[in-house]
């Protein structure tokens, strides 16, 4: 039977023919780089997060190191994140300087544990990046209570979050600054790219200095370069996709949560009992079902699981394995054991196939699969 059925991937972008006729204007045009594209889907991101300012940038990642920078955060300060995430989320930390402090995870949420990071607050904190992980977002009430009693920044790795909410309001609309990213695999994406959600038209100008070489313009000729800036624009040829996504946002994010929950009835309520599996939070209100990930119990090996499943042609991702792990962190003194909850969970966590244009039998193959894996 399955060698009759395709392979099913864990993602895949959807991309209508409207876009891609965009793109190909877009080239016609001769104007690739940044130009009226950008401007009109930073309209539309501004739009969408309730008229705050926002930037586009050519990743999810240089979006979190210019917000460090423009609340000048450096050597000699620490920024307290989660070992559970991509590691561009501690990285852009070590890129200003500063240092990165862990604290582990909510062993249910897998977001960052708010009660750890109070822990380990010093007089040189002064910054937390959390990440809404899967879109499941951080409790934000704990939060930026958090954050105005410490008095610390909070730049929301929200790279994965586009759409989700907190209590009604959408990630991004409120708070600090917040960091989304449009990379290939995120609900909506412009092939590489992201966007920042800025508090006020100053930090904004800022922002577009630190993604062109801290370059400011005036008249026809008037240059000059205040700050040190790097090369992060969005080009229009990017701009366009993100055009045609943003049209789709509300769909594809309305069907993510309609498989997710069909995953839930597949799985049935015995699911973790009979496997010691776990499943994720069923939130079907707040989350926009970015990734489904369960976590292997302990008995099973997660490669050889990956290869099972893929026999039976099926693609699954791992997201995360713990960022302290990794060698260029054990190097700065980071060794096994510190954070035991994001060790276990990015030792057996797994990705399973999520994407608009799946349909609800992939979802019964992929359940099937997974149960007979299991076994
Ligand atoms: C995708 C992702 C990033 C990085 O985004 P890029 O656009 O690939 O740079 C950072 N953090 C998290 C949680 C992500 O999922």
């Amino acid at each position: 039977m399955s060698e009759q059925l395709p392979f099913l991937p864990f993602t895949k972008p959807t991309i209508d023919e409207e876009t891609i006729a965009a793109v190909a204007n877009v080239l016609r045009s001769g104007w690739l780089t940044s130009g009226p594209n950008v401007q009109a889907l930073e309209a539309q991101l501004s739009e969408y997060f309730g008229g705050r300012p926002v930037r586009t940038f050519n990743s999810g990642t240089c979006t979190m190191e210019i917000a460090l920078r423009i609340a000048g955060i450096g050597a000699g300060d620490e920024v307290i994140t989660t070992p559970n995430s991509w590691v561009a989320t501690a990285n852009v930390i070590i890129e200003t300087g500063a240092t990165p402090v862990f604290a582990d995870i909510d062993p249910r949420t897998h977001n960052i544990d708010l009660d750890k990071v109070e822990a380990v607050i010093t007089p040189r904190t002064k910054a937390i990046i959390p990440v809404h992980m899967c879109g499941l977002p951080c409790d934000m009430d704990k939060l930026y209570a958090l954050a105005k009693k410490h008095n610390l920044r909070v730049v929301e790795d929200a790279a994965q979050a586009i759409g989700s909410t907190w209590q009604g309001k959408r990630i991004g609309s409120f708070g600090d600054f917040a960091s989304f990213s449009f990379q290939v695999n995120k609900n909506i994406m412009t092939g590489e790219g992201g966007c920042l959600v800025l508090n006020n038209a100053e930090e904004a100008r800022l922002a577009e200095k630190y993604r062109l070489q801290g370059v400011t313009r005036s008249g026809l000729d008037g240059i000059d370069v205040d700050v040190l800036g790097g090369k992060y624009n969005m080009t229009d040829i990017a701009a366009a996709i993100g055009l045609g996504q943003m049209k789709h946002l509300a769909e594809f994010n309305a069907k993510r949560l309609a498989l997710a929950k069909h995953y839930f009835t597949t799985f049935g309520p015995d699911f973790e009992a009979q496997t010691g599996a776990e499943l994720p939070i069923a939130d079907f209100e707040q989350c926009n079902w970015h990734m489904f990930h369960i976590v292997l119990p302990e008995r099973i090996n997660r490669g050889s699981f990956m290869e099972k499943m893929m026999e039976l042609k099926i693609g699954l991702g791992y997201h995360y394995r713990a960022i302290h792990l990794f060698s260029y962190y054990r190097a700065r003194g980071f060794t096994d054991g510190m954070f035991p909850i994001a060790e276990r969970v990015g030792k057996q966590i797994v990705t399973l196939p999520l994407f608009p244009t799946m349909n609800e039998s992939d979802v019964e193959r992929t359940v099937a699969a997974v149960k007979s894996c299991l076994q």
